[in-house]
């Protein structure tokens, strides 16, 4: 008998999950284990803020509690990989320590240059550091993509995905989680409020 069943055993399904069962709620997570269509087997694994602002994304309230929300999210990466495994700090699911943001000739100057000049916006409102970088010649592009501009985001790193869904599947077990290797063939919308505190 479980108080809540997620459907889909993906990283947000495995990571809702494990909260759940570390509150004491009997919780189970529904999705079988070859995750068919998952993201999260997919994804680069980027976690990345900044580099994704647009000039769109600053233009709308919904943007900037979008970028305001994954600011904060990302700020609670390490904790959040470091309570997975008693083993480990987490640090050793990180794949990548900062990104390199490029601009280059392939796209539209009032597309691209002007996104390029919102993520320094972005990066400028929340005293966020980042290096312009000179020396771009270790690049070999192809002649049509050259680089015009790039700059480094010391705090946009990466995570292991394959790695993160194992760890997360091990620490859901851990607090108590079931896992149902089946897929949902209906639902049924419900608030149950007292989960939502
Ligand atoms: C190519 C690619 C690259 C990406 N790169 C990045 C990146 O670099 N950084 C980043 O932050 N995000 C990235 N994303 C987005 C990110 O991967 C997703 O936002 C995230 O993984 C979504 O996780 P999820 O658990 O919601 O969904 P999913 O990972 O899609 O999980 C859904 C799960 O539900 C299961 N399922 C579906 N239907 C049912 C059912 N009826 N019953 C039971 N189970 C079911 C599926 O099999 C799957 O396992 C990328 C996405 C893609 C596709």
């Amino acid at each position: 008998m479980h108080d809540v069943v997620v459907v889909g055993n993906g990283s947000l399904g495995l990571s809702l999950g494990l909260v759940l069962a570390r509150r004491g709620v009997r919780v189970a997570v529904l999705g079988r284990p070859h995750r068919p269509g998952a993201a999260s087997t997919a994804a680069g694994a980027m976690i990345g803020t900044f580099g994704e602002v647009t000039t769109t994304l600053l233009k709308s309230d919904y943007g900037r509690t979008k970028l305001d929300w994954a600011y904060r999210a990302s700020r609670m990466w390490p904790q959040w990989l470091a309570s997975l495994s008693p083993d480990s700090d987490g640090t050793d699911l990180l794949t990548a320590d900062g990104t390199i943001v490029m601009l280059n000739t392939i796209g539209l100057p009032e597309i691209d240059t002007e996104n390029y000049r919102a993520i320094r916006r972005a990066l400028t409102e929340y005293d966020e550091p980042y290096e312009d970088i000179e020396d771009i010649g270790w690049l070999d592009p192809e002649p049509a993509a050259r680089p015009l501009r790039a700059m480094f985001l010391h705090h946009e790193h990466a995570v292991n995905a394959p790695e993160l869904l194992v760890r997360l599947e091990k620490a859901f077990l851990g607090a108590g989680g079931a896992l149902i290797t089946e897929q949902a063939t209906r639902s049924r919308h419900l608030v149950v409020e007292e989960f939502l505190v």
